[in-house]
């Protein structure tokens, strides 16, 4: 049915009601009040200090309005409740006052101050009723919460939804029908039915969402891979020429992998870690035994800085089994990349690894049978499967260090297999982390001069390239001026941005990683993954510009072995954010706070998101009733009994069809 039909809507209100993201008459019914306002009025005698309440009063005196400044009056007038003279005060409701007529019976909301007899009012009413409930929805300008009120309460005359809670599930929980629910949600009589509405709408929402996850998870774990014939003790092999002790989680990751690599399916595991935890070396621990089995690897990275890197650190570990490994980016030049294509298509190539360009067409592979994404969440689901389906049913290990609580992590990547890596490798020291004014950075020169007497290197870290004179930025440029000048030219300094060209970006990390360069001044390129070993210190300007994930991967640049690392973040706004840096370095603990600040868009501000949009559900707040749905949906798929409900078999053809 279209909104058109409904009794009252004309274009106009269709217009608005489009801007709400409502198109059709379910949408409508679908559009939920975010809170209830209770209209219980009392007596003014049993009002308690500074506890909002309402009471019935009638006006007794003149109005008289005070225009302070523009956009601000207030009102007043005197009224009388249950045989009590008070005065009323209410700001900014100067339009009010053509209906605040002498003896007008009116409800005051608002606090009241019994020894002046003063009832600050922020809200008046007419004509309401006493016991009733009063859904407040998210409005657009030109729409009242009384019209959308009057429309729903129409639409509602046409509710006949569909219930998504398979009727097994209705009856477990004797949770309300939906039918019910709709009505209850929007013109519910008392708390009772919100709480037995809400109750049963976010199931519903869960349950659909977590049997789509499981339901990928199904057929991902039923999906053919390739079965190698594996001995065991090349975990043994790999491992003990390593240059460290690997750590227990890393130890765990491997096993699994090497599960996962024997058995007759595919491989779907995300390997999930901290900053710093070791996530490369388990990654080339799947590669070593790909290649054992016979097969070429693909390892693509988000930026070339990253996948150069990764060339150089994992060809070192794998050239003694005699793996060949090559790179590809965008920036090669075409007879260099032809060879690589060429390498690649004939088997010459054991490991490629690569940024986006790997997901070229020209990209070619002879045998694919491992396919790694490196910082996963930098990628869209169709990057990450194009590269996959140019194997013939490849094994794939997803590399993220957006290290969520495990608990998040089993919901959004519930298709996937998931180790975690937690332990940091022997010797980590926490790094030290300070907020500083940026007046005060004659200290942090003499912090930076010290690490540099040690020998040690420095990162620094701007969000501008060039000076921007409208925003107060330190730009990167500025920056090195400064800084050249605080240390007489004497201390060799480097700049890095994106828009370098990439034979000079390459060149400033070389002289970086071998040392030549002090101090290096970037935007946030190196943000993801860049791994020297020597730089202590990372100095970030403006650092409430930056996420706190953003802030906490730049940190983790620094404190790469046992040197004592520091981060400065420099800012001249008061931040509560930012203390949560300086107070943990624990990744899961700061997604987790940042969770709490932010919620649960930004948590997941990644891109495979896109689908996790909500009407009512709230993947922290409802975290038991989530569990919940997890089981009975698995059980739903499991049981065979989704067979029989129309609505998930259609699901389920649609998931089969786009996987
Ligand atoms: P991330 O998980 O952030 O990708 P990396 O894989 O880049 O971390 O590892 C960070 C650094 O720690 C690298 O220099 C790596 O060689 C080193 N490393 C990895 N595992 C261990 C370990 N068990 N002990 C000591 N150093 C390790
Ligand atoms: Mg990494």
């Amino acid at each position: 049915m279209e909104l058109k039909e409904i009794k009252g809507v004309g274009i106009q209100l269709e217009r608005k009601l489009n801007q709400l993201g409502i198109f059709s008459v379910a949408d409508l019914l679908e559009y939920y009040p975010y809170r209830y306002e209770f209209n219980y009025i009392i007596d003014i005698k049993d009002i308690k200090e500074n506890e909002s309440a309402m009471i019935k009063a009638s006006i007794v005196g003149d109005v008289k309005v005070q225009y302070i400044k523009r956009n601000f009056n207030r009102l007043t007038f005197s009224a009388i409740s249950s045989n009590e003279l008070i005065n009323v005060v209410i700001f900014n409701r100067a339009f009010l006052k053509p209906n605040l007529t002498m003896r007008k019976e009116i409800v005051l909301v608002g606090k009241y101050n019994k020894l002046k007899h003063t009832f600050t009012a922020s809200d008046i009413k007419f004509n309401i009723l006493n016991n009733s409930v009063e859904p407040v929805y998210h409005l657009v300008e030109g729409i009242k919460n009384n019209n959308l009120k009057k429309i729903i309460a129409t639409a509602l005359e046409y509710n006949n939804v569909f219930d998504k809670i398979p009727s097994s599930y209705l009856e477990k929980y004797q949770f309300i029908n939906k039918k019910e629910g709709i009505n209850f949600i929007h013109l519910p009589k008392n708390k009772d039915e919100i709480k037995k509405a809400i109750v049963r709408l976010k199931y519903e929402e869960l349950f659909e969402f977590m049997f789509k996850i499981n339901y990928l998870k199904k057929i991902n774990n039923k999906a053919v891979g390739i079965k190698r014939e594996l001995n065991e003790n090349i975990k043994e092999l790999f491992i003990k020429d390593l240059p460290f002790t690997l750590t227990s989680d890393q130890l765990k990751s491997i096993d699994n992998i090497y599960l996962d690599l024997i058995s007759d399916y595919r491989m779907n595991r995300l390997i999930l870690g901290d900053v710093g935890s070791g996530k490369t070396i388990v990654a080339t621990f799947a590669i070593y035994a790909n290649y054992l089995s016979g097969y070429q690897s693909a390892l693509m990275a988000p930026t070339e800085i990253l996948a150069l890197q990764h060339y150089n650190s994992i060809k070192k570990i794998l050239e003694k089994f005699n793996i060949n490994v090559s790179v590809l980016t965008g920036s090669m030049k075409k007879k260099e990349k032809e060879k690589v294509l060429g390498d690649l298509k004939n088997g010459n190539i054991n490991l490629i690894i690569g940024t986006h360009a790997l997901i070229s067409e020209e990209v070619e592979f002879q045998n694919l049978g491992l396919v790694i994404t490196d910082e996963q969440h930098r990628f869209g689901v169709n990057q990450r499967n194009t590269l996959r389906d140019k194997g013939k049913y490849p094994d794939v290990l997803y590399l993220s260090a957006t290290p969520i609580p495990r608990t998040y992590a089993l919901t959004i990547y519930g298709d996937l297999d998931i180790s975690i890596i937690k332990t940091k490798p022997k010797g980590r020291k926490d790094i030290i982390t300070k907020i500083e004014k940026e007046k005060d950075i004659k200290d942090l020169l003499y912090k930076m001069l010290g690490e540099l007497k040690c020998n040690h290197q420095i990162y620094v870290v701007s969000s501008a390239i060039e000076q921007n004179e409208e925003m107060h930025f330190k730009s990167v440029l500025e920056l090195k001026e400064k800084f050249d000048m605080a240390f007489q030219n004497k201390v060799n300094i480097a700049i890095l941005h994106g828009k370098l060209k990439q034979a000079e970006k390459d060149k400033i990390m070389d002289n970086f990683k071998n040392g030549v360069t002090k101090i290096l001044i970037s935007t946030t390129v190196i943000e993801v993954g860049v791994d020297i070993p020597n730089a202590t210190m990372m100095v970030i300007f403006n650092a409430e510009r930056f996420g706190l994930a953003t802030l906490h991967q730049l940190r983790g640049r620094v404190g790469r072995n046992d040197l004592q690392g520091y981060c400065y973040l420099i800012s001249d706004k008061d931040s509560e954010r930012l203390k949560v840096l300086e107070e943990s370095n624990d990744g899961f603990y700061i997604s987790e706070k940042d969770f709490q600040m932010r919620g649960q868009g930004d948590l997941f501000g990644s891109k495979q998101s896109g689908d996790m949009v909500f009407k009512i559900a709230n993947l922290k707040e409802d975290y038991q009733i989530l569990l919940q749905a997890q089981k009975d949906s698995l059980e739903f798929i499991e049981s065979n009994n989704y067979l029989d409900n129309d609505y998930y078999k259609k699901i389920v053809e649609n998931i089969s069809f786009i996987n």
